[in-house]
């Protein structure tokens, strides 16, 4: 059995981290621990996350035999920065918002491949079952592309069906446009500039505007694209950050987007802090601003 401790320079809410980013999803939950497969030289490793103090965590690995300093080195660029790290500009609500979340890391994707799935995996899923699914998966399969490419579909239909089974035919047929025309690698795509990567992105089946965005924020760490999703539609109309008029329903998701970017340096990193408010106070049917720590500067369009 593998271990290693990570000691982090900023304390750290494992729990609200591991909530609802994408890259956390590969982690499945069971008692105070977070488990997860990794794939090392072909070889499935099971790796267990667990929090024992404020700025340390515990992993332990299944198989001594596996290159450590490759393990610790992914582990140690799981959360590169917090969110009260994020450039949020000069508005006193995005801020108000950092240092509520200030605890919460940002996670980075290490394989864009598998962020990809999961991405893909997530869609209109919750978390709880597209953990399950990506774990059945993970446990059985090698997510690469030339893996997936090669995959029967029914069977992975099986190991995905939780998390909806029709999505086997665009995970096997992305795997392989990316196999053929990309060398089986996603990272090339994700060096080129934003615009360009979301247009390869959104070429491939199944892929939409906000999957590609969670790509890019996550395994590119890009700032300059914002996966736009229902908590962030919500919070951010209410909040008041667009000067419009127009009512809920008829907002653009282009217009959040640009809007968005154009007021919050960091924007891509950003959208955590709506989507995370969305979950924990801004609720869609009873938003509890009782409690909300931005109570006092919202502008409560409800
Ligand atoms: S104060 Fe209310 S409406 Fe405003 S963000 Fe908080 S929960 Fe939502």
């Amino acid at each position: 059995m593998g271990k290693y401790y990570l000691n982090l320079d900023h304390d750290i809410d494992l729990k609200k981290t591991m909530d609802i980013e994408i890259p956390a999803l590969e982690w499945i939950p069971f008692n105070d621990r977070f488990q997860t497969v990794w794939y090392i030289n072909g070889k499935p490793v099971h790796i267990t996350m667990k929090q024992i103090a404020p700025r340390k965590l515990y992993f332990c690995y299944n198989d001594k035999y596996v290159d450590d300093e490759y393990i610790h080195k992914r582990v140690r660029n799981l959360f590169p920065f917090y969110l009260d790290q994020v450039n949020t500009g000069s508005l006193k609500i995005i801020q108000e918002l950092a240092s509520y979340y200030r605890n919460v890391a940002y996670m980075k994707s290490m394989d864009p491949f598998r962020s990809l799935i999961l991405t893909i995996l997530s869609q209109n899923k919750t978390g709880e079952a597209t953990r399950r699914a990506f774990f059945n998966l993970a446990k059985n399969v090698e997510i690469s592309p030339l893996k997936l490419s090669e995959i029967d579909e029914n069977y992975l239909r099986n190991l995905i069906r939780e998390a909806g089974p029709y999505k086997a035919k665009f995970i096997i047929k992305i795997s392989e446009i990316l196999k053929d025309k990309f060398d089986g690698n996603l990272s090339n795509i994700l060096l080129l500039p934003t615009h360009e990567a979301l247009e390869i992105l959104t070429s491939l089946p199944g892929v939409g505007h906000k999957t590609a965005a969670c790509v890019l924020v996550y395994a590119a760490l890009k700032k300059d694209i914002l996966p736009v999703d229902t908590h962030l539609r919500r919070v951010t109309y209410r909040i008041g950050l667009y000067n419009t008029d127009i009512p809920f329903s008829k907002v653009k998701k282009k217009v959040i987007i640009n809007h968005l970017l154009s007021i919050i340096p960091d924007a891509g990193y950003a959208h955590l802090y709506f989507v995370l408010l969305g979950r924990e106070f801004c609720h869609s049917r009873k938003p509890l601003c009782n409690n909300c720590p931005i109570n006092n500067l919202c502008k409560k369009r409800i």
